[in-house]
């Protein structure tokens, strides 16, 4: 298995608990590792971004600015841990919405690929370098239809999950090279 450099992660269920439409600090509890997850990757040279469909925009029932902000914020407390998301992409569409700004059919809702590839161009980077964790299928069929290896998370630790998935390689590498 090659080095990964890109490493897209959903949100909701992979960083913080997916409690529904979170939108602010006071809302987001982190999964178990998630921080440790992140820094290490970084730790690794990977890229970490992430890519997350946040409908509740397009429901009316928070703003984008709300969303810029708590990034912000999950940024500030990644970097205490010497962690960082690189870029988040969101898809704030959704067909039908309240907020007709938001209302079409777009081509970055997961499972469409559109934040997906934008962010293998952001990153200069081939399908084949990147992986994708998620926690549903509409995550592995997004990374499927880009190309890109999918990782189903199903909870748990997510700094044991990743450390399976670059440590192993890394470790690998190094052995191989001895
Ligand atoms: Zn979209």
């Amino acid at each position: 298995m090659m080095h990964k450099r890109l490493v897209l992660l959903d949100r909701d269920g992979v960083l913080n608990v997916d409690s529904g439409y979170v939108h602010t600090p006071a809302q987001w509890q982190w999964i178990d590792g998630a921080p440790q997850a992140v820094a290490y990757l970084v730790r690794c040279g990977c890229r970490v971004v992430v890519v997350t469909n946040q409908s509740g925009i397009a429901r009316g029932m928070y703003t984008e600015s709300q969303v810029q902000s708590l990034h912000q914020w999950v940024n500030d407390e990644l970097r205490v841990y010497g962690g960082e998301i690189a870029r988040f992409y969101y898809c704030p569409h959704l067909p039908q919405a309240k907020v007709p700004a938001y209302d079409c059919v777009c081509d970055c809702r997961k499972p469409a690929t559109g934040m997906i590839m934008q962010a293998l161009r952001d990153a200069g980077c081939a399908p084949a370098e990147a992986v994708l964790v998620g926690d549903s299928e509409r995550d592995v069929l997004a990374a499927q239809r880009a190309g890109v290896e999918a990782r189903l998370f199903s909870g748990g630790n997510l700094y044991t999950f990743v450390r399976a998935l670059v440590g192993g390689e890394r470790h690998e590498r190094i052995r191989n090279s001895q």
